[in-house]
């Protein structure tokens, strides 16, 4: 048997940077929140021109802004079905009801048309996510947010350094989460953030994201401790380590590098692929997107299987983004109906590789693979 290369479908990109900022860290015996959160924040302040909080994950930052804003029970919250569960997650957690709508099928982003039909008095907020990198209608999002008097905590955990009409995706808007798990567009090991202009929403996730303690985040930064303290609301345990801010930091200096490769690995994949009669594309403008998933639509179950059977026995690894939370016993209730777009995309999803790592003749070889499954 030949020994076949595994190309991952993803993966960490971990330079000696990180190793040193991690091991400078260490030696400094001072693990937790400290100065390098607070220079992490401040790094990625400037990134974004606007105030950042880190936290332990991204959906950690999720929960918290729509705590923050005060949704709870007996509050809904409109999020398209095609996302990974962490969106419904964190809508769960603050005991909202997550409100499965369906997507558009060119961007496979949330359809805000149909999201306004799944409006009630209950509704206090739409959750657009940013599947592949791509905001899909966004400024149609928020149009259709404000009609309704609706707040918009976008999960932006595949978008890190995306633009949306000259913007940078988190640089404008309500309220926008980052994720920095191992495989995001940048990494701090676990993390993600919480960007907004909002001053109240702001300091309330600073204290909730450690036990609700008023006022810590402030006194950590100085090297403090607060001994004697208020708490007036619910907090938990989501505050980021200085370990993760050094990984952070150090990949935030990549993070240019890395936005023009996982680009450049997406226009070669579409150069390949598209035009081909059986494989449908995700319409992105590369110049703008920074893609953090490459997914592909193939028709026909039977083509997506022996596509699948070519990627497994020549050792490339692939993905389904995502099984639509609709379907989980979970989230399942009676207003779960409809969803055209999310079910019929979903039969026809395939991710293929993209990472920092991966070579450009990876990727051709990639594409060679899939289309021999059609031959
Ligand atoms: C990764 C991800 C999250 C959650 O981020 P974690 O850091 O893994 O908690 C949320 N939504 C989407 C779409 C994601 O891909």
């Amino acid at each position: 048997m030949t020994s076949t290369k595994i190309i991952r479908l993803s993966k960490s990109s971990i330079g000696e940077d990180e190793k040193l900022s991690v091991m400078h860290v260490l030696d400094h015996e001072y693990l937790g929140m400290g100065a390098d959160v607070d220079k992490f924040e401040s790094e990625l302040g400037i990134f974004f021109s606007r105030p950042v909080v880190c936290v332990a994950n991204g959906t950690a930052a999720l929960h918290l802004a729509l705590q923050a804003c005060g949704i709870g029970h007996g509050d809904e919250v409109l999020v398209q079905s095609l996302t990974y569960v962490a969106s419904f997650q964190a809508i769960s957690a603050t005991g909202a009801t997550p409100i499965a709508c369906d997507i558009n099928p060119s961007t496979l982003t949330l359809d805000w048309r149909d999201a306004e039909r799944r409006i009630t008095s209950n509704t206090k907020a739409v959750m657009p996510v940013h599947y592949s990198g791509g905001v899909g209608e966004l400024d149609e999002i928020y149009e259709f947010a404000r009609k309704y008097g609706l707040r918009v905590v976008e999960d932006a955990a595949h978008a890190f350094g995306s633009v949306y009409k000259d913007k940078l995706v988190g640089g404008v808007g309500d309220i926008a989460c980052f994720s920095f798990d191992g495989i995001k567009n940048i990494t701090s090991g676990e993390g993600g953030c919480i960007v907004t202009d909002d001053p109240l929403i702001l300091q309330r996730v600073k204290d909730a994201r450690l036990l609700g303690v008023e006022k810590d985040t402030e006194m950590r930064y100085a090297a403090k401790r607060s001994w004697e303290f208020e708490v007036s609301n619910q907090g938990w345990r989501y505050h980021m380590s200085n370990i993760m801010a050094a990984i952070g930091s150090a990949q935030l200096r990549r993070a240019e590098n890395f936005f023009q490769i996982r680009r450049a690995i997406a226009r070669l994949y579409d150069e390949h692929l598209r035009g081909h009669p059986l494989i449908s594309l995700i319409q992105h403008d590369y110049n703008s997107v920074v893609p953090h998933i490459y997914t592909i639509r193939i028709q026909g179950l039977r083509n997506r299987e022996k596509v699948i059977e070519r990627l497994e026995s020549s050792g490339i690894q692939y993905g389904r983004h995502y099984q639509p939370n609709h379907l989980l016993a979970y989230y399942s209730n009676s207003k779960n109906i409809d969803y055209f777009y999310t079910d019929s995309v979903y039969a026809e999803l395939l991710t293929l590789p993209l990472h920092t790592d991966l070579t450009l003749s990876d990727v051709r070889y990639i594409c060679k693979i899939v289309k021999s499954a059609f031959e």
